[in-house]
């Protein structure tokens, strides 16, 4: 099959089209032909070796894949052949420990991530995941839009419901939200009944956060202190929770923002600058500091069927062939492009 292989970290010209044998499946595998593949900040960070936990090369990058069952396993039970399926953004779990034995999966220590380790990835023809990391794909549902349901969905399914158990009723900050995460973060806010504010400093992405279900959009410039905007917007009692996909850049104001007894989720660091802070100042007021990453084949589920019914507009730019994927990572990197880049390893 034809495949991006990395070889070495390094810039995007490290992502080479190679051919390699196909992968085989194991007892409990399910091979599956990759129709696309998200490409991730993630995918950048280990092709230009800043992230170097748990990477083992060569790798086939690509952990956001939807396609449909070719071959599997002799000990296979849940898929066969022809299902159209998407990944969670694992390859294997033990399904024995006690994460696995709970739905916390992604916290298995023998976990392995799709795109990190050896050549198990989705930049490619076909991928070899164990079936404890599929979902079936409803009838209704595009692959290039399950492709994106566990990264950019399910991550901000889990800190919203799960981690920031978010109430109707309850306010709500975003930031980040012209980004990725961010747009998918307002659509979910605002289906768990929350008044939601969302804080971009992009003003040409003003209109869209406000049509994918933005209460109120306050534009920020770097630096500045939005905390003022959003007092008076809440009649100044603060917000209940914020969900964070920027980090060190809007620390200061996002503290500022809280209200008595707020949870504060933290998802995104966009840089690699630490903050000063005052404990006291999160403890007097019983604010709570929480964090979310990654999503279970559970709430990947119900991130499929919130794409069945229509809840959620998943937010896709464009999609490249996969000789192209150089191209893609430039444009990621760049952080040019509004909304997923797919790769279709068929065109
Ligand atoms: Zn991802
Ligand atoms: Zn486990």
């Amino acid at each position: 099959m034809r495949a991006i292989v990395i070889r070495n970290t390094g810039g995007p010209d490290v992502l080479r089209c190679e051919q390699i044998p196909d992968p085989t499946p194991g007892p409990r595998d399910v091979v599956v032909k990759v129709s696309r593949c998200g490409v991730c900040f993630h995918d950048v960070v280990i092709r230009n070796g800043v992230m170097k936990r748990g990477v083992v090369l060569p790798c086939i990058p690509g952990h956001e894949i939807a396609g449909e069952v070719v071959a599997v396993g002799g000990d296979v039970t849940l898929f066969r052949q022809g299902d159209r399926v998407a990944s969670t953004q694992r390859y294997y779990i033990c399904g024995k420990c006690k994460f696995c034995r709970t739905g916390r999966e992604p916290l298995c220590a023998q976990m392995k991530f799709l795109g990190d380790v050896g050549l198990f990835g989705g930049y490619c023809e076909f991928v070899a995941i164990s079936e404890d990391n599929l979902a079936v794909v409803p009838d209704n549902v595009p692959l290039e839009h399950a492709a994106i349901a566990a990264c950019t969905i399910g991550t901000i399914l889990n800190a919203i419901r799960e981690v920031g158990n978010v109430s109707p009723g309850e306010r709500v900050l975003v930031t980040g939200a012209g980004g990725g995460l961010g747009m998918h973060s307002v659509q979910l806010a605002r289906l768990a009944g929350a008044e939601v504010i969302a804080l971009t400093t992009s003003p040409e992405k003003v209109e869209q956060v406000r049509a994918a279900g933005a209460d109120h959009v306050v534009l920020g410039t770097r630096g500045e202190d939005f905390s003022k905007q959003v007092m008076e917007l809440t009649k100044g009692e603060g917000v209940d929770v914020c969900i964070d996909n920027v980090g060190s850049q809007v620390f200061q104001g996002v503290r500022r923002s809280m209200a008595i007894s707020g949870r504060w989720v933290l998802i995104g660091q966009l840089t690699g600058d630490f903050v000063p802070f005052n404990p006291a100042q999160l403890f007097f007021r019983s604010i709570s500091m929480l964090s979310a990453t990654s999503t279970t084949r559970e709430q990947l589920k119900d991130c499929l069927q919130l794409l069945s019914l229509g809840r959620i507009k998943p937010s896709i730019s464009q999609t490249l062939p996969l000789v192209e994927a150089p191209a893609a990572h430039t444009m990621v990197e760049a952080g040019h492009s509004l909304g997923r880049i797919l790769i279709n390893p068929a065109a």
